[in-house]
């Protein structure tokens, strides 16, 4: 098998084999960029090596092969202690992973072979003995593990004892010395001598990188991420060039637009005289691209052309890493750029009007989850807040507050008024009392999958998580010397996970104010307005999902239609009644005789109207789903322990209040164990008489009110947690008649279908389609029943440990489970279709805002999903990226 490719044999499109950066430098290699000499060890020999543990057959010999090579084109060899070859080995898998081994510089180098780098650089001792101590001091930390702090330790020790305070005021005596200390670190903590034989260092740094696949905060990384486990790592060998060899050297990283707003130009740090780990490492200040062109003008040219070719050849932004050795330019990586949310609808639609990609192109080079980052409030940051630490953004949002210790304390604080943010090292079940009075939840442990994370998202909280710098104590907590204490104010930004000290101003989203129509896109004069109306709009041409939304209220269903919403697919009908009406819905369920329920409900039924009228005013032409009422009606009523420590105050006092005692007597003979799974949805229509009834004639006699007034009323009735086609049956047989009788010659016409989200209705769904014009999938409760857990339970108890191990790739209420929830929608889909062809289909659980199930949902071929107005834009833009997708996958 061939293990090694020479940087000529590979290609961008290589990256399961090659990793992302040996694709990339081969791409580079390709183009007639000036790439130093290298070769890349496959993911086929890391995956062959993590098998036999020690040991791939056969690459050694490649190795051997490639090295020679690499050697002739040099024309120097590796060890050669008069004119050293020497080579950096860098990591690189598929995806860039935090936790994988790093690089190492400068291997090849020894006691020997450092005076002849000093030779070969014409005698700069400074530069070879500044070489020779980065390469212990990288390969000591990261193939040996020594604690990368005491070569820090011992590097500062060498500059105060000179009385300096930067790196490149030490001479090449200082560093001799320090080299000497390093390797009295090194051997302290190894029990070995830092290895002489330059290519035992070469293996042993190429096993390390191997190894460190199966690190274990690579493992945890990439479980949080959805990485597959086996795809492995490659490694890149690369001839080493020097940008620490003097002030026409250096190093440097830039991106071909602004990665943070998308704006075109030149962005990049520079660093004179300097290897590459110390741009990132911040040691000094670094200039800009600006200085390098001042400095260095001809290199400054080479690199901005480079750039120009590298995104015409990518078609987007880039971001690279090069090297100036003695006034020439080396490349040394690039990749298409990561970018803020922002910047990737500006790029693409600037991109589209320099001609690079087309409409179709830019819509599948933004996301969803990144349109839901930009309808966030966001913090404003023209007044330069101080960011204290930096998180993972783990529920986004923009919050600010007082710091809360404890849930208690959050409770507490809440309760007088004031906003808190609560600070946890993490967060466990008995907190969340305390996560719902905050405002915003901060942790120093944890990443998306914590228990913080996953609670935060499903209250659509804003929280921040693993912010590692701070030491949380129990009534203050501590970044390196700064104490924040109980009752100080901070904010935090859970979609960059930056945490800030005081209150930071939050200012609205533009795009929000965009699709709430008070943003002209043409008169914006904001590039990303006009990006998001772009890309959408191109998005409602191409999808073939109909959006619709989850709405409870005119209100709601005026602002889902201003957010593009094509009807209504859940109206639920139960916040009908609470409030002052529920005075009427206790009478309905304490009546005694039927003359009593019918009352009660005769006076629900206007009530009933009238919000209905309102709903189809609103959605006036488009079609509204009614859901009949769904949840048990003790919901409706007083909790148990409340009105049994009422009715014992009142007996203790010698009192008998009847309507309690009542009370009482209803709502202990209602009680339920598993409510979840009890009297409800359509079992409640059956068993009291008149309820579904009272809905129907409402639904009707309010649409044929609006016909009235002229208008165009779509309504559909929806019948709840059907299992078996009878159920249904006869819910139909009643409601036709009552709609018979009452929309005359009003023209209205009224769908009858039913929920899905019992399996056993998935399963029987051929039947089930004899009886219904429409099937809408309720998927939260088809995801609760399918696995048999209540999402109220589950997501604070245990869902945390099975993200963390790898279960669930991520919570089965945020996004469908295609395998096995998912199959029970295919099914239905596929056999109610066969059944009645024409059926209408539609998903009404909060899945359909969700970008990746939109995208199943399209594939499963629904017409229409629905959720909450918030999400309709990115289930537009969702369902447009899926046809894109689907029609590219076509012409394959
Ligand atoms: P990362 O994946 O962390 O970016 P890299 O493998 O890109 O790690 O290496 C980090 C830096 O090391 C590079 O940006 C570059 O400046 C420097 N570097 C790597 N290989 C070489 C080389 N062959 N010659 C000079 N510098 C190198
Ligand atoms: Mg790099
Ligand atoms: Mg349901």
């Amino acid at each position: 098998m061939k293990f090694v490719y020479d940087f000529h044999e590979g290609n961008k499109d290589l990256k399961d084999l090659l990793g992302g950066k040996g694709a990339n430098l081969a791409e580079m290699t390709n183009l007639g960029l000036p790439v130093p000499p290298g070769f890349t060890i496959t993911t086929e020999a890391c995956k062959e090596f993590l098998r036999e543990g020690t040991h791939v057959d056969g690459l050694d010999a490649q190795i051997d092969e490639h090295l020679a090579t690499l050697e002739r084109d040099m024309g120097r060899r590796l060890g050669d202690p008069a004119d050293p070859l020497l080579v950096s080995v860098r990591s690189g898998a598929k995806f860039s992973m935090p936790g994988m081994m790093e690089t190492v510089l400068n291997v090849g180098l020894n006691d020997e072979s450092v005076d002849g780098l000093s030779r070969q650089a014409g005698g700069n001792d400074r530069f070879a003995w500044d070489s020779y101590r980065r390469l212990i001091q990288m390969f000591g930390k990261t193939v040996c593990e020594v604690p990368g702090h005491e070569f820090e330790d011992a590097l500062h020790e060498a500059k105060v004892a000179k009385g300096v305070t930067d790196d490149v005021q030490l001479d090449a005596e200082d560093l001799r010395a320090l080299v000497t200390a390093y390797k009295k670190v090194f051997a302290k903590h190894t029990g070995h001598d830092f290895p002489q034989d330059p290519r035992e260092q070469l293996d042993l740094a190429i096993a390390a990188v191997f190894r460190s696949w199966n690190a274990d905060r690579a493992v945890l990384y990439r479980r949080q991420e959805r990485i597959p486990a086996e795809l492995g790592t490659a490694v890149n060998v690369v001839a080493m060039v020097f940008g620490n060899l003097g002030a026409d050297s250096g190093t440097g990283v830039a991106f071909t637009r602004d990665p943070a707003n998308g704006e075109q130009g030149v962005y990049g740090d520079y660093l004179s005289n300097a290897q590459g780990e110390d741009v990132v490492a911040g040691i000094r200040n670094t200039l800009s691209l600006s200085d390098l062109e001042r400095l260095d003008k001809k290199s400054y040219d080479e690199l901005m052309q480079i750039m120009a070719t590298l995104e015409g050849h990518y078609r987007d932004l880039c971001d690279i890493e090069f090297t100036i050795e003695r006034g020439k330019l080396w490349m040394l990586q690039t990749r298409v750029g990561k970018r803020t949310a922002a910047a990737a609808f500006t790029i693409a639609s600037q991109l589209v009007d320099e001609g690079v990609i087309d409409l179709d192109e830019a819509l599948v080079r933004v996301t969803g989850a990144q349109l839901g980052q930009l309808m966030f409030p966001r913090f404003d940051l023209a007044s330069s807040p101080e960011s204290i630490t930096r998180g993972v953004g783990a529920s986004p949002g923009a919050a600010y507050g007082e710091v809360v210790f404890t849930a208690a304390r959050a409770v507490e604080v809440a309760a007088t008024g004031k906003p808190v943010i609560l600070v946890r090292r993490e967060t466990n079940p008995d907190d969340l009392p305390g996560m719902i009075a905050a405002q915003g939840i901060l942790t120093s442990r944890g990443g998306k999958t914590s228990h913080a994370a996953v609670v935060a998202r499903g209250m659509g909280k804003t929280c921040v998580c693993g912010a590692d710098e701070m030491e949380v104590g129990s009534s203050s907590f501590t970044i390196g010397s700064h104490t924040v204490s109980e009752g100080d104010v901070i904010s935090i930004d859970g979609t960059t996970g930056r945490v800030y000290l005081g209150e930071v101003p939050v200012r609205p989203s533009e795009v929000v104010q965009y699709f709430e129509g008070d943003l002209d896109p043409a008169q914006a004069n904001d590039p990303l307005v006009f990006a998001v109306h772009r890309i959408i709009t191109h998005a409602d041409s191409k999808r073939r999902l109909y959006v619709r939304t989850n709405a409870d209220t005119g209100a709601d269903a005026a602002r889902a239609r201003r957010f593009g919403a094509q009807g209504i697919g859940l109206c639920r009908t139960e916040h009908m009644f609470l409030g002052d009406r529920r005075e009427l819905v206790e009478r309905l369920i304490l009546a005694r005789t039927e003359a009593d329920r019918n009352d009660a409900l005769a006076a629900l039924q206007p009530l009933q109207r009238a919000d209905f009228l309102d709903i189809f005013r609103e959605m006036n032409g488009l079609p509204v789903t009614i859901r009949l009422i769904d949840p048990p009606l003790h919901e409706f009523l007083p909790s148990l322990e409340e009105l049994a420590v009422r009715v014992a105050v009142q007996h203790e006092q010698g009192q008998r209040v009847e309507h309690d005692e009542q009370m009482l007597a209803a709502v202990r003979r209602m009680h339920e164990q598993n409510p979840m799974l009890g009297l409800r949805g359509v079992r409640l229509g059956l068993v009291i008489p008149g309820l579904f009834a009272m809905q129907v004639r409402a639904i009707t006699e309010a649409a044929v009110a609006l016909a009235a007034e002229g208008g165009k009323p779509r309504p559909e009735i929806m019948v709840p947690l059907v299992g078996a086609v009878q159920e249904l049956e006869t819910v139909r047989a009643e409601a036709e008649k009552i709609i018979a009788s009452t929309v005359g010659d009003s023209g209205v016409e009224i769908l009858i279908g039913t929920m899905i989200e019992v399996p056993r209705a998935a399963l029987t769904a051929g039947q089930i389609a004899e009886a219904a014009e429409f099937f809408s999938f309720g998927t939260n409760d088809l995801t609760q029943m399918g696995w048999g857990f209540s999402r109220d339970d589950v997501e604070g108890a245990f869902f945390w440990r099975y993200l963390e191990l790898g279960i669930f790739g991520i919570s089965p209420f945020e996004s469908i489970d295609t395998d096995g929830v998912g199959r029970l929608v295919r099914i239905a889909a596929e056999e109610g279709r066969a059944a009645r062809p024409g059926l209408k289909l539609g998903v009404c659980g909060e899945h359909g805002g969700d970008p990746d199930s939109v995208h199943f949902f399209h594939e499963v071929g629904l017409d229409y999903v629905s959720c909450s107005p918030f999400r309709v834009p990115i289930a537009r833009l969702e369902a447009g990226r899926a046809a894109v997708e689907s029609e590219g996958s076509d012409h394959r």
